[in-house]
């Protein structure tokens, strides 16, 4: 079968579903591989590299002669109708968004595989690019921190004087809230975080910060997600965590409820309390934002705090951030391989979780009732 990679269309996109290191694998499993001119630029990826990986550079058009399409963001809904009919397209899908791409990729026939309905069970954590890009934008939101705040994240004893550590507090500590953690550490910042999963505990303590304990009853999710908590917990929550937020010289928060939108943690009211010069680095800024006074993008400043709303974080690390992304989706499509073409299995619980277009259908309940 022949794979396709097209350059990214959409505005701000600076990552490649495919690098050249990869491109071997899917060669060893009996496949074509077709990339777009240009296709890897902004990732540092040239025509040459992905040449000498065994690729071959297309001019122009990529999707019409691909059977199988690799993307990182979902294709323009224009872009999905140019697909060959009964096509295969593995990437980011939106699936809750982009309702006319997804509308296109069933009138195409096309089986459309969304990276962020992987099923979270072990056998398919390599194929996880929820969790690879989480890491870089965790990393990213540390260093953003650091660099924005006014003064050192370490402590230091000099002889002019003692400066002591930046205190740094994490909001939501799953995979980018971890990362994060992780980072400002390495700097030399003191954290402390808070999650509303228990089991983050341990994981937050094994990175040498502390756990905020509040005294809130939380419920836990399925699958290793959290649930959406009750507006009065939220209450409640904001109330407790108000007066870390105003001792905190940055505040990162990542915390997310898969399908929701962001908690509010961080109120307008609470950043008036912080110290002049403080920075709120706000990773949940596309999906509503945790902090009242975020903008997707934006860098907003509210009585002397800086607020950094994320957008498409991951992509200001394209070079790791399009690598990780690559063998995620590498290990997607060889799992449904087998001698150069694919074999779906609608037996396995990988391919039905994020299969969401299929044969003229929309397969997933949910979606299908926001399409039609
Ligand atoms: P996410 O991006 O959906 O959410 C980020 C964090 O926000 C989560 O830890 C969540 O508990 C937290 N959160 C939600 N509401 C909150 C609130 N009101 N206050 C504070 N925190 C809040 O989650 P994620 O990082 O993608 O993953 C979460 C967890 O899922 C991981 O830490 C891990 O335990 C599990 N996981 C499992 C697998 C696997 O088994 N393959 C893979 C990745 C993650």
């Amino acid at each position: 079968a022949k794979v396709g990679v097209p350059a990214e269309t959409r505005s701000g996109e600076r990552r490649v579903a495919l690098v050249p290191e990869v491109v071997p694998r899917l060669l060893d499993a009996g496949l074509e591989v077709y990339v777009q001119s240009g296709a890897g630029r902004h990732a540092y990826a040239s025509d040459e590299d992905y040449r000498a990986a065994g690729a071959k550079i297309v001019d122009g058009d990529v999707l019409a002669d691909s059977d199988i399409v690799l993307t990182v963001q979902p294709l323009e809904p224009a872009a999905a109708r140019r697909l060959r009919p009964g096509a295969t397209v593995i990437g980011f899908l939106a699936p809750s968004l982009e309702l006319d791409t997804i509308r296109a990729l069933r009138d195409r026939e096309a089986t459309a595989l969304a990276l962020e309905l992987v099923p979270r069970i072990s056998r398919a954590q390599a194929m996880d690019a929820l969790s690879s890009q989480a890491l870089v934008a965790g990393y990213r939101a540390a260093l953003v921190a650091a660099e924005r705040l006014p003064k050192f994240f370490p402590l230091f004893m000099t002889a002019a004087g003692t400066v002591p550590p930046a205190k740094v507090l994490v909001l939501g500590a799953g995979v980018a809230g971890l990362q994060a953690i992780a980072t400002a550490r390495r700097l030399g910042a003191v954290v402390e975080a808070y999650d509303v999963r228990a089991a983050a505990a341990e994981e937050v303590r094994s990175l040498g910060a502390r756990f905020i304990e509040l005294e809130l009853e939380t419920q836990d999710g399925a699958g290793g997600y959290a649930k959406e908590q009750s507006a009065e917990f939220l209450r409640r929550q904001r109330e407790l965590i108000g007066q870390h937020v105003a001792a905190s010289d940055a505040v990162i928060t990542t915390a997310a409820v898969p399908g929701r939108p962001a908690p509010l943690l961080v109120t307008t009211e609470m950043v008036e309390r912080m110290r002049p010069g403080s920075v709120v680095v706000d990773l949940a800024a596309e999906s509503g934002g945790n902090c009242e006074l975020s903008r997707p993008g934006e860098e907003v400043v509210h009585r002397d705090v800086l607020i950094w709303g994320g957008r498409n974080v991951p992509s200001q690390l394209p070079v790791h951030a399009s690598q990780l992304y690559a063998k995620n989706v590498a290990n997607l499509l060889l799992h449904i391989i087998r001698d150069g073409e694919i074999r779906f299995d609608f037996d396995d619980e990988i391919v039905t979780g994020c299969c969401v277009t299929h044969a003229g259908e929309v397969r997933q309940e949910s979606i299908r009732q926001l399409v039609e």
